[in-house]
């Protein structure tokens, strides 16, 4: 993400000034349509990395929904973009057609953006609730647990089979509740809550070093903790929540409330 030249909060920019900076058009990769705002239409631009440029997260963790949601559609758009050059029927490269929407090669194979459903479940058992952790997450930091959404599969049914895999519980009672766009690179954040129905909590797979139960006061006084995320963090002791934005933090905000 490009930050504006006379700050550090990251900014639309003029295409022409992009395209200065470059050293002119040749240098700009591919534009993407994004849509139109109150000021014009908004392009998605792929640059070589350089000055002036910071990582999608950090962008998105110190900007506006509205404006971190812009991110990552341009994010995902890009990323698809960039993967999709060749067909993957035909192995012809593609061109960019419909302002960067559609991607067709020689012999007419069509390819549009995908996104990857990924389901993020609070596993809940009346005034507890149900946290894993990863070994590379700061100390003291737990989530709800999530997973992929396998090709053919319920969205409910991926629920209950990552809980399963991951804890070794039973779920029952699956609910919908939020959604989230996660581009990285193109996932979809599906949010549930899920009712526990049997099973003692351990880590199963390898994807967890921890997973357990968690009181509704040792959550309560967890989310009244205001910790400004970062991966460097460290906390000493205590249960630390993932931040505001992201959804499973809602997922747990909603629970606390009831
Ligand atoms: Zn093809």
């Amino acid at each position: 993400v490009l930050v504006a030249r006379d700050g550090v909060l990251p900014d639309l920019v003029p295409l022409a000034a992009l395209r200065d900076a470059a050293g002119g058009w040749s240098q700009v990769g591919e534009t993407i349509f994004l849509g139109v705002d109150d000021k014009g239409p908004v392009f998605a631009v792929e640059v070589a990395d350089g000055a002036g440029m910071i990582g999608l997260r950090e962008a998105a963790s110190s900007l506006a929904g509205d404006r971190a949601g812009l991110l990552a559609y341009a994010a995902a758009m890009l990323h698809w973009a960039r993967t999709t050059r060749f067909c993957g029927v035909c192995g012809r490269p593609t061109e960019a057609l419909e302002g960067g929407h559609l991607r067709v090669c020689g012999e007419g194979h069509h390819h549009h953006p995908r996104t990857d459903p990924v389901v993020i479940m609070l596993v809940a058992d009346g005034d507890r609730v149900l946290l894993g952790r990863q070994a590379v997450w700061p100390k003291g930091r737990y989530s709800a647990l999530a997973g992929f959404v396998e090709p053919g599969e319920a969205l409910e049914s991926a629920v209950a089979r990552e809980v399963c895999e991951e804890a070794a519980v039973l779920v029952e009672d699956v609910r919908y509740v939020a959604s989230q766009p996660w581009p990285f690179p193109a996932s979809l954040m599906l949010g549930f809550q899920a009712r526990y129905a049997e099973g003692d909590p351990e880590p199963r797979d390898e994807e967890l070093e921890d997973v357990r139960w968690f009181s509704r006061e040792e959550v309560t006084t967890a989310a009244g903790e205001e910790v400004q995320w970062t991966d460097a963090h460290e906390r000493e002791g205590g249960l630390l929540l993932p931040p505001r934005t992201a959804i499973a933090r809602v997922l747990i905000e909603r629970w606390l409330a009831g």
